[in-house]
């Protein structure tokens, strides 16, 4: 089975979905790859690297063409390359946009998301949405620390003594969790809060301060570990709760996300008008609409004198890493997939009784599969 790797063409993406370390693993197994050309160098994988490790480097209509199973970052929907019977995996956004799940389905092009993997045990190694969330809150806290004009840590010098940064981190999930140990390395006084209380310990195992809202969320968290949404009475009064820490903070970093739902806002105007001129705020949900009111994605915004970052795709800003991290999750995937002896087909297994399978595949046969975004 011929295994495809394309360059990826959304608009400032960087990474590639599997990196030529992976490539010897895939030939192992038995299957052929065919790379497109340059699509590991913004990277900073080069086509040579990726020979090295046995793939074939063609042009991007051979790659399309030749491949049963094409791995990708984002599986570009509609891609008019694809074709029917042929194996499409990456990040799709079917809670999204699922709207261009159906136009991927009328290529009879058989989808898989990325996304909608299960939290579960077994699927761990193949989570791409934590890897990259760990990513994300790494590179946040780095963004914040290199626009905020004070420094992160405590120091007693002969010139003085600096006090460290207040940080506050709202959403303690996975980017949260990241995001908290990173600016604790660079020496902040951390503070973070989440709606589920479940992750109190975490945080302070971390070496932060939970924030605790008297607010009644207990039922804050859905089986699979995610949040639910609250109503807007109930973000009304965190908000109006939240006021005191965010004025008191230098940085704020926010990554509070529901699944298939708009970011819910957590920083107003007028929090942001609370906090000291030379401020930072880095939202790393702007690419799902912001957690602050004020955020526009890729833009630098100064409101009186408080800088709000939105970076769109922060792995994006570590390719390297995140295309390493990315490509094991995706190729441990496609393991699952194949199963025992699937490299020797000619297309790609699918085993509907399988729960990884069930969950994550969109389309297959010119229809949308999945229950859930065939509803959307
Ligand atoms: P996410 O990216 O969907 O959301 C980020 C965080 O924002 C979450 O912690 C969520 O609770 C929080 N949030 C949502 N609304 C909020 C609000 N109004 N105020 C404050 N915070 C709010 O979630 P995630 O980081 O991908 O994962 C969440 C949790 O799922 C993890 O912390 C972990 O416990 C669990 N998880 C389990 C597995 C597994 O079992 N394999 C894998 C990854 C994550």
């Amino acid at each position: 089975m011929k295994v495809g790797i394309p360059k990826e063409t959304w608009p400032g993406e960087t990474r590639v979905a599997v990196v030529p370390a992976a490539v010897a693993g895939l030939v192992k197994s038995g299957l052929e790859v065919v790379v497109e050309q340059g699509a590991g160098i913004a990277a900073g994988f080069t086509d040579e690297a990726y020979r090295a490790q046995g793939a074939a480097v063609v042009p991007r209509a051979e790659v399309f063409k030749a491949s049963a199973v094409v791995l990708q970052v984002r599986a570009t929907p509609g891609d008019p390359a694809l074709r029917s019977g042929q194996a499409v995996i990456g990040f799709a956004d079917p809670l999204g946009a699922p709207q261009a799940i159906r136009t991927v389905a009328a290529t009879g092009a058989t989808l898989f998301s990325m996304e909608l993997m299960p939290r579960i045990t077994r699927a761990q190694s193949m989570d791409a949405l934590s890897s990259m969330a760990t990513i994300a809150g790494y590179k946040g806290v780095l963004l914040a620390a290199t626009t905020l004009p004070r420094m992160f840590p405590m120091l007693m010098t002969a010139a003085g003594t600096i006090s460290p940064a207040h940080v506050f981190i709202m959403g303690a999930g996975v980017a949260g969790l990241q995001a908290i140990s990173t600016a604790r390395r660079l020496g902040a006084k951390v503070e973070a809060y989440d709606v589920r209380p479940a992750v109190k310990e975490q945080v302070q195992s971390l070496g932060a301060k939970f924030v605790e809202l008297p607010l009644e969320s207990a039922d804050s968290e859905d089986k699979g570990g995610y949040a639910k949404a609250q109503d807007e009475a109930f973000y009304k009064r965190q908000r109006e709760m939240m006021l005191k820490v965010v004025a008191a903070s230098d940085v704020v970093i926010t990554t509070a996300l529901i699944p298939g739902k708009p970011a819910p806002i957590l920083l107003t105007r007028e929090m942001v008008e609370a906090m000291a001129p030379g401020s930072v705020i880095v939202d790393l949900a702007a690419e799902r609409g912001g957690n602050c009111e004020l955020t526009k994605p890729d833009e630098v915004v100064v409101h009186q004198g408080v800088t709000i970052l939105g970076p769109s795709n922060p792995p994006a800003l570590v390719p390297y890493h995140a295309s390493q991290m990315y490509s094991k999750n995706i190729t441990t995937f496609l393991a699952h997939l194949l199963g025992k002896d699937g490299a020797a087909q000619p297309a790609l297994p699918i085993n509907p009784d399988d729960e990884i399978t069930r969950e994550t595949l969109l389309t297959r046969g010119g229809e949308v599969v999945h229950p859930r975004v065939r509803d959307l």
